[in-house]
């Protein structure tokens, strides 16, 4: 096992790696720049090391200063946790390089899943089933439209590179396309240096689902069932849940073991999630995150298990604590994701927190860095923490979760816990009868007023 973890990450998802690391008994480096010096997991950790100014590339992006904190430290791994450096693979090499050991996956299985053409091609190969669209790149605009002819309209332009629903154009009509097809390229060159774009079916009213996979490198693997990520503003999810309203447990188990069956050819090391879009019975996988995801904690809740120990030991080369059969789903659990943003505006509002108070009782987790007298800093992403609430049932879920936002109490800023308890009070969610744009058109239609 590993003696000191370096985390590479800040806020509530560093806090969430410490304590695994210390219920391991592994010792802890925190790293922040200078904007997070007084943040709780600098001050929860073990070490500290400031390593750069407050914007990211300078500090949590800067592999350099990473490299260094880990010298100074004697660090012997690196959690990225999420986002920053969480899908580099040529981070994941330069630790290796330097001896250090990145908890994560394969650099070579991070590279083809960072590459959705090439991640698609790879799920397709696994026997995963995939969006109907073009084998791979489309490079000009008449094998757009012969594509687009073949698959029917309406379809969508996707960036090779993609990320946070960035250089993605829906075409409706084959007049439209052209159009769609240059802004898409215009707007991935722009965001990720790469104008690669690919075509898809454009699924009209499908639901996220995901699937969790943990594996230990070897070849063994096994999935712990799905998350329902359909509540999206801007292809962000705020709301997740576990299990899917939707699902049987004969669907569930099904693409859960096709996916597990895949990451066992794969030989894949950790956790990841597979991603599908869920329409008319059918899965559609759209693509893999190779990391531990912000809404972990629902599948956690009704399984029991912690994801981040279980990352943490097969990154260290120890079996996994469990096999599928040891795996039993057990309630229901739903995750509020509460940002610091204007609840109807969704403006981000960075300051000072003047009143904190966290729900309690039951079944309710919070997981958050923040504290009564912290300011969020203006740089880095609005999460002020995650309300996780698990019932028997989801309606006792629901129930649970309506008390627990109630309770919640975050004074000094905005945040978006209003559009929460008007969610919870909402039909079409007790009913469980929303796919990916529903939320959309309920903040259109202004009944998200708070
Ligand atoms: P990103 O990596 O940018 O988040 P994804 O491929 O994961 O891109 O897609 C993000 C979101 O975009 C999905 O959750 C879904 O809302 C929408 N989306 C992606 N592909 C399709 C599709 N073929 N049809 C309809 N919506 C899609």
């Amino acid at each position: 096992m590993f003696e000191k973890i370096l985390i590479a990450n800040r806020g509530e998802i560093a806090l969430r790696i410490l304590r695994a690391c210390k219920e391991l008994g592994i010792a802890t480096v925190a790293v922040h720049s200078t904007a997070d010096a007084d943040a709780m997991h600098v001050r929860l950790a073990d070490e500290s090391v400031c390593i750069g100014p407050p914007a990211a590339r300078d500090s949590y992006l800067n592999i350099p200063s990473l490299l260094a904190a880990c010298e100074i430290t004697g660090a012997d791994a690196v959690h990225p946790g999420y986002g920053f450096l969480a899908e580099n693979a040529r981070f994941a090499e330069i630790l290796s390089d330097h001896n250090v050991h990145f908890i994560g996956p394969k650099a070579e299985h991070i590279r083809i899943m960072g590459d959705k053409i090439e991640a698609k091609k790879t799920a397709q190969r696994l026997g995963i089933p995939v969006v109907p669209g073009s084998e791979g790149g489309i490079t000009n605009d008449e094998d757009a439209h012969r594509v687009a002819a073949e698959i029917g309209f309406p379809v969508l332009v996707k960036a090779a590179s993609g990320g946070g629903g960035r250089g993605m154009k829906v075409a409706m009509t084959a007049d439209d396309l052209s159009q769609a097809l240059s802004t898409a390229r215009t707007e991935a060159k722009a965001a990720f240096g790469d104008d690669s774009v690919y075509l898809e079916k454009y699924l009209s009213t499908p639901r996220h689902i995901e699937v969790q996979v943990l594996g230990d490198g070897k070849g063994n693997a096994i999935h712990l069932g799905e998350r329902d990520c359909s509540l999206q503003r801007r292809h962000q999810k705020v709301w997740e849940e576990a299990p899917s309203p939707a699902l049987n447990a004969s669907q569930r188990t099904e693409i859960g073991e096709i996916v597990a069956a895949a990451m066992r050819e794969l030989k894949y090391l950790g956790v990841g999630t597979v991603e599908f879009l869920y329409e008319d019975g059918r899965f559609y996988f759209i693509e893999m995150n190779t990391r531990i995801q912000v809404e972990h904690p629902v599948t956690e809740m009704i399984t029991g298990i912690d994801l981040i120990n279980e990352q943490i030991r097969v990154a260290a080369g120890l079996p996994m604590n469990f096999t599928q059969k040891d795996i039993v789903l057990d309630g229901h659990a739903i995750e509020c994701r509460i940002n610091a943003e204007h609840p109807r505006t969704f403006r981000p509002s960075p300051g000072k927190i003047t009143h904190y108070h966290v729900p309690g009782g039951l079944g309710i987790r919070v997981d958050s860095a923040a504290y009564q007298g912290y300011t969020i800093p203006p740089y880095y992403d609005s999460l002020v923490g995650k309300l996780i609430v698990h019932g028997r049932t989801r309606e006792e879920c629901l129930m649970r979760l309506r008390r627990a936002l109630d309770e919640f109490v975050v004074d000094g800023v905005e945040t978006t816990l209003p559009l929460f308890r008007t969610l919870v009070r909402t039909q079409a969610i007790a009913d469980g009868a929303y796919d990916i744009h529903w939320l959309e058109h309920f903040l259109a239609e202004g009944e998200g007023k708070s």
